[in-house]
């Protein structure tokens, strides 16, 4: 595969170059990214037009929330696995499609229309916004780089930040506020960080780790309101002015662009068959699908960055090739999460648990979650690499919660 430097491509290129395309793609996430190195390593044919509303070439965002956010690297963007876009792809930056038409095969933005005959779309999610918020209220979010170089421009004068959820982003970006040297206190409704995702064990560890880089947690507690500039009220009575505000409360799914489609989209996520298909010409890969999983046997939801890279790697693939060669989603979904110096690693379906099984390990411990029919449904590990690769294993099997205890 050639590939080129996608910072060559014009920075504001707003219009396509022409009325129709053998693939569009909408998204430059990772899901859309490696669905068009695929599509072209398979010969499928060009030229592919990739539309994003990000202003920024396609760029991995793992790192947004840990060292860009701790002062050990630039807001600049690195490129997916450390390469440009393959050429035949045309890329325009800063392009909303606000309109699909799955069966005349079109896409529209405001200003232009392209035909398609394949369409992949990988739209990933927003950040959700505080409720609570009112007018003027200065309110981070973290979703893209463009988020990332106003939150760092912010922390680079602040003292004391606040981080409102408790969830993978806001527990690893409070640690990386706390390791750049500001005064960071997180807020959760949880009672533990993650509790609800993780189990009472795991979220107390989590706990400790914050509180060891200095992030004060207060948990069991929401926030009324947020009035300009930066005065927040608790439920507790408790008022904070902190110099500048992180909301990690959750995302939205980016697949209801397919709403009112012959497609069917569920929560925000567009269903797909175990192919990743959604209809005759359209497959969707990463945080928007809602996709039928080989081995689970269900429809489940990621919202992981490998995942994404690994089903777009299967979109991009079928959208070439024909029926007979496709290739089914059945990698076991996970990721590792970097709080402070503190690397966790989570591989699972997704959908909840009813029992998690806390063990220590020498210098870590591991977590086995089953379901109600005793089911191993997901692993979670710290410093345990040995239980990390036998969970998957066991998660490929389908096997007893009992078999992992053993
Ligand atoms: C700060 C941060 C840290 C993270 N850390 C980790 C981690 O450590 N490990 C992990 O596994 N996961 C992590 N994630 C989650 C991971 O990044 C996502 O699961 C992944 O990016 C999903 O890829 P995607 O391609 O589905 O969507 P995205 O990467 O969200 O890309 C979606 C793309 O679609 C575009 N788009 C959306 N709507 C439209 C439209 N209407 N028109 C045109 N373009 C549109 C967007 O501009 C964007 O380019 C992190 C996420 C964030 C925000």
């Amino acid at each position: 595969m050639t590939v080129s430097d996608a910072s060559t491509f014009p920075r504001h290129q707003s219009l396509p170059s022409r009325e129709h395309y053998p693939l569009v793609i909408i998204g430059s996430g990772a899901g859309g990214v490696s669905a068009a190195r695929s599509y072209l390593d398979a010969a499928g044919p060009g030229p592919v037009l990739m539309v994003t509303e990000d202003i920024d070439p396609p760029y991995e965002r793992p790192p947004l929330s840990k060292e860009v956010l701790s002062g050990e690297k630039e807001p600049t963007g690195d490129p997916v696995n450390g390469e440009g876009l393959p050429d035949g792809v045309e890329l325009l930056l800063a392009s909303s499609i606000s309109a699909v038409d799955i069966e005349k095969q079109t896409v529209a933005a405001k200003s232009w229309s392209v035909e398609f005959d394949r369409l992949i779309v990988a739209t990933g999610a927003r950040s959700k916004s505080l409720h609570a918020a009112q007018e003027g209220a200065e309110i981070h979010l973290l979703r893209s780089l463009d988020d990332a170089r106003t939150l760092v421009a912010s922390a680079r004068t602040a003292y004391t930040a606040l981080v409102i959820g408790s969830g993978f982003i806001g527990c690893e970006a409070a640690a990386s506020l706390a390791q750049r040297g500001l005064n960071v206190a997180l807020v959760t409704p949880e009672n533990g960080p993650q509790e609800q995702r993780l189990g009472a064990a795991a979220s107390s560890r989590i706990k400790d780790w914050l509180e060891a880089v200095g992030v004060e947690v207060r948990t069991g507690r929401s926030v009324k309101s947020v009035a300009a500039p930066r005065v927040v009220q608790l439920d507790d009575g408790t008022s904070l002015n902190p110099d500048l505000i992180l909301a990690a409360v959750g995302v939205t799914p980016g697949g209801t662009l397919l709403d009112n489609s012959p497609a069917e989209v569920r929560g925000g996520r567009i269903m797909t068959g175990q192919h990743l298909k959604a209809h005759a010409t359209v497959w969707v890969a990463g945080d928007s699908a809602l996709a039928q999983h080989g081995v689970a046997g269900r429809p489940i939801m990621v919202e992981h960055w490998g995942d994404a890279l690994a089903m777009g790697e299967i979109a991009g693939h079928n959208a070439a090739v024909e029926q007979n060669a496709q290739k089914s989603w059945d990698s076991i979904p996970g990721f590792w999460s970097i709080i402070g110096d503190h690397t966790l690693k989570y591989s699972a379906w997704g959908d909840g648990f009813s029992t998690a099984e806390f063990r220590e390990r020498p210098d870590g411990f591991v977590v086995w979650y089953g379901d109600e029919r005793g089911e191993l449904v997901g692993v979670l590990t710290y410093n345990s690499d040995d239980d990390y690769e036998r969970g998957q294993h066991l998660l490929e099997q389908r096997a007893p919660l009992s078999h992992a205890l053993k």
